[in-house]
């Protein structure tokens, strides 16, 4: 009988994977999980490190999702969407618009407040982060068309977004490598210049041991960029349909940190000039961008360049409780009009995802049947029901005080123990985001020079990292770490040192 290794390397094509090189080497197979361990077909144990790619919550084989599966199971697994409604489906739908509400003291509460049709009020299933962003995309596109804000709606994009890889979410993307290919069947989107301190031809600073959000020296000439483009576009009578960003973190790129404030008044420059505000959350969503703590890595005061000296992040766990909100856009108090969510949606478990939408947009789609104003979009497993009960068990999680106060220590513990990966001179930023943290490979951290992608060093790393037992995918010469909640502090050092020692081998040329 042939093994699984074998009926893998006989009949499967990995996503994007050269299977030239899948084929040389035997690949693990994993034939289980509980926590935040896995296990292959041989017995050998492994850490998530990258909560299998993004998705897990709080850990595999969880007793609580597994209960409301099978529960869901002994009723149904799925019926259509189309023409039906169903029970855990309309349960989640509005256990996500709670959730994905403003804190009432916020001042995006106030404003929707001010105009309750600008609040996240409508959910649209569909199956996979891609698709989320699909759906935003089409509702926006028709919603500047019919406001007659916009003939020909056009989308504004963050330098290095990855968006999905169906065609309408690669369109949106600005990553040569996945998406220049497929150039020909995409529409046109603009592109504007993403913070990326580390690498910003603007930050006028040396390179640090630290985050370089902490010690960047600028005059927010990203913002200045964005404001311009958003404003030739207006004078010329067609504002951008819609801006489109992954709030705090940008995943795919790079794991790269937006700067405290940077999101606010990003989208505040796009409103103003009349884009609609699409929120990737697709890996941000779900507590993933953790507590204020990490967030927060450096002083508003740095605006003026020069100025007082940068925060650190606090490593000890406070007394008053923290603020742990379940989106990355509540850090900043952004409201979109469309947020696109998927990974963590069903705790990771089921390929499910949403898109939250307006008021405002959902009633541009109103009219008689004959208008034909219907939103003609939908998938064979729209509000899947095996998805929904999953996601509903997650969510419950989620919320309990429990479950914000481990995101936090494990959020702690993995900001200290990540402060040890400084001494390798290959190490040049290490930058964090709550349960995210993405480590920059360079030559040499006082030149930032990078590794020339094809000596795959990140690769290689991670490599050397699953031959000790911790699984993890980089996004070039950035490796990501990405626990899953469930986390031991025991686990996350491991994590970490395990990294640590396989940059010495891997760069240093130390031995196992
Ligand atoms: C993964 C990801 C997507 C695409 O989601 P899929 O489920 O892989 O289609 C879109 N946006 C962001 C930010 C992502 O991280």
């Amino acid at each position: 009988m042939e093994s699984l290794a074998e009926l893998d390397h006989r009949y499967l094509w990995h996503p994007f994977t050269q299977m030239r090189d899948w084929l040389k080497t035997e690949p693990i197979v994993l034939v289980r999980g509980r926590g935040a361990e896995l296990m292959d077909d041989r017995g050998r144990k492994y850490l998530d490190a990258n909560s299998s790619i993004w998705t897990n919550l709080h850990g595999h084989n969880h007793p609580r999702i597994n209960r409301a599966i099978v529960q869901q199971l002994g009723k149904i697994a799925h019926s259509s969407a189309l023409g039906f409604a169903n029970e855990p489906a309309s349960q989640l739908g509005k256990a996500l618009i709670l959730a994905a509400s403003p804190t009432a003291s916020s001042a995006a509460a106030a404003d929707t407040k001010k105009n309750p049709r600008t609040a996240l009020s409508k959910v649209f299933f569909s199956d996979d982060g891609s698709t989320a962003m699909e759906v935003a995309l089409k509702l926006a596109f028709e919603t500047a068309r019919r406001s007659g804000r916009a003939r020909k709606p056009r989308f504004l994009s963050l330098q290095n977004a990855y968006h999905g890889d169906t065609v309408g979410a690669v369109s949106l993307g600005h990553i040569d490598l996945f998406h220049k290919a497929y150039s020909p069947l995409l529409f046109k989107s603009d592109k504007v210049m993403a913070p990326y301190c580390y690498r910003c031809t603007f930050n006028r600073t040396k390179p640090e041991r630290a985050d370089a959000r902490q010690y960047r020296k600028c005059n927010w000439e990203c913002l200045a960029q964005l404001e311009q483009k958003c404003a030739i576009k207006r004078r010329g009578g067609e504002p951008y349909a819609g801006f489109v960003f992954e709030p705090s973190m940008q995943g795919a790129a790079g794991m790269i940190p937006q700067p405290k404030g940077w999101l606010q008044r990003a989208c505040g420059i796009a409103r103003e000039n009349g884009a609609l505000l699409i929120a990737d959350e697709v890996m941000t969503g779900f507590g993933r961008t953790g507590s204020a703590q990490t967030q927060s890595t450096f002083a508003e005061s740095n605006d003026v360049p020069g100025s007082s000296p940068p925060l650190r992040p606090s490593t000890r766990m406070s007394r008053v409780p923290v603020r742990s909100p379940l989106f990355a856009c509540h850090h900043e108090d952004v409201q979109p009009d469309l947020m696109a969510l998927a990974k963590g949606l069903t705790g990771g478990y089921l390929p499910m995802a949403a898109t939250l939408s307006s008021q405002a947009v959902f009633d541009s789609f109103l009219g008689e049947y004959e208008d034909f104003k219907t939103f003609f979009h939908g998938h064979s497993f729209t509000g899947n029901q095996l998805g929904a009960a999953s996601a509903l068990a997650s969510l419950e999680m989620l919320q309990e005080p429990a479950s914000t106060t481990a995101r936090v220590q494990l959020e702690n513990a993995l900001t200290q123990q990540l402060g040890q990966l400084w001494q390798h001179p290959q190490v040049g930023d290490i930058r964090q985001a709550g349960l995210i943290a993405g480590i920059e490979l360079v030559e040499d951290w006082k030149t930032r020079k990078p590794f020339d992608l094809r000596q795959r060093a990140g690769m290689r790393v991670c490599e050397a990292m699953a031959r000790r037992g911790v699984l993890t995918r980089p996004v070039g010469n950035v490796v990501v770490l990405m626990p899953p909640y469930c986390t031991t502090e025991k686990q996350v050092k491991r994590m970490v040192a395990v990294l640590g020692e396989s940059i010495a081998e891997t760069l240093q040329g130390k031995s196992p």
